[in-house]
C-alpha cells in the first residue's frame, strides 16, 4: 500500500478508542541500525500511528515452556543475535516497562495461565523494530512469550481472550517474519525471492484479505510449501496471536510486501 493511504487509515483512528493491531517482518537485526527500505517505512509507519498507553510485543525471539509476560518497570536490552558488527551489540531501547498492564494481561487469561516475568527484556524482535517506530522509546512497552510447545490454536485462542487489551489504549505488535527460511538465504545485492516463498507469502496474504484465519492457522497443511517457508515456525507464531487480536470486519491494509535475502517475507500488516 502507499503511505498516503495509511495515512488515511490512521486519521479516522480518533473516532474509536481502539488500538491499532500490527504484525512486522522485522527480518534482519541490521534494520535497527540501517537506513534502508523496510527500515525508512517503519519510521514513516510509526509517525502516523496514533499514540498509545502502552505497546505489547509478541516476538518470534522469545520462545518458553509456559506463557510468561514481562512485568519490569525498566526492561533490559537484550541483544540476542551474534556475528553482528559492534555498533548493533552497542544499541539500547530504554522505554519502559508496564509491569500493571501486565497485571492486566494476566487477569484477563481466566483459561489460558499466565506467568508474570521479571528476568527477561526486550529482545531484537523488538527493538530493532521499536528504535525506528517510536525512536524516542518514550511509550511503555510489554512483551507476552511464545509457548513453542503448544499447536497453533493455543496462540490464536490466548490472544483472543486478552483481545480487550485493545480498548485499554495498548497497540498490538506481532514480529516475525510471513516467509523465513534462513538456511537459504541469498546475501547478493537484488537477490529475486525463490518461487516457494513467493507462493507462500501470496497465499498468506489472500487468506488475510479474506479474513480466513482457518486456514492460517492449518498453514502445515500446505506440506512442503509450509516446510520451505518455515522450516521451524518460531517467525510465523507472532501471526496467530495477531490473528486472535483481530475484531470481525478488520480489514489488513499491508507494508514492506516485499523479500529480503531471497527467502525472507518483510511484508507487515495493520489493522485498526
Ligand atoms: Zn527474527
Amino acid at each position: 500500500m502507499k503511505l498516503h493511504e495509511l495515512k488515511n487509515i490512521t486519521d479516522d483512528l480518533s473516532a474509536s478508542d481502539r488500538m491499532p493491531l500490527l504484525f512486522v517482518g522485522h527480518g534482519n537485526p541490521m534494520n535497527a541500525i540501517e537506513e534502508n527500505r523496510f527500515s525508512t517505512v517503519w519510521k514513516e509507519v510509526g509517525e502516523q500511528l496514533p499514540r498509545p498507553q502502552a505497546i505489547l510485543s509478541i516476538s518470534a525471539h522469545w520462545l518458553t515452556r509456559g506463557t510468561r509476560v514481562l512485568a519490569v518497570e525498566h526492561p533490559k536490552t537484550i541483544h540476542d543475535f551474534g556475528g553482528f558488527p559492534e555498533e548493533l551489540f552497542a544499541q539500547q531501547y530504554p522505554a519502559p516497562g508496564a509491569p500493571e498492564l501486565a497485571k492486566e494481561t494476566q487477569r484477563l487469561s481466566t483459561s489460558h495461565h499466565i506467568s508474570l516475568d521479571d528476568d527477561w527484556g526486550f529482545d531484537h524482535g523488538t527493538w530493532s523494530v521499536l528504535k525506528k517506530m517510536i525512536p524516542n522509546a518514550d511509550i511503555p512497552v510489554f512483551q507476552l512469550s511464545i509457548d513453542y510447545s503448544k499447536p497453533m490454536e493455543y496462540h490464536f485462542a490466548l490472544a483472543q481472550e486478552i483481545q480487550s487489551l485493545r480498548n485499554k489504549g495498548v497497540m498490538i505488535i506481532g514480529s516475525g517474519n510471513i516467509v523465513h527460511n534462513l538456511r537459504v538465504v541469498n546475501f547478493k545485492q537484488n537477490a529475486k525471492p525463490y518461487d516457494w516463498a513467493i507462493e507462500f507469502d501470496a497465499k498468506i496474504k489472500q487468506w488475510l484479505e479474506n479474513g480466513d484465519s482457518k486456514s492460517i492457522l492449518d498453514f502445515q497443511k500446505l506440506g512442503a510449501l509450509s516446510q520451505l517457508a518455515h522450516p521451524t515456525y518460531d517467525h510465523f507464531l507472532p501471526l496467530m496471536y495477531v490473528l486472535g487480536f483481530q475484531y470481525q470486519n478488520e480489514i489488513p491494509a499491508f507494508f514492506n510486501d516485499d523479500f529480503d535475502m531471497s527467502s525472507v517475507s518483510m511484508r507487515s500488516i495493520i489493522y485498526q
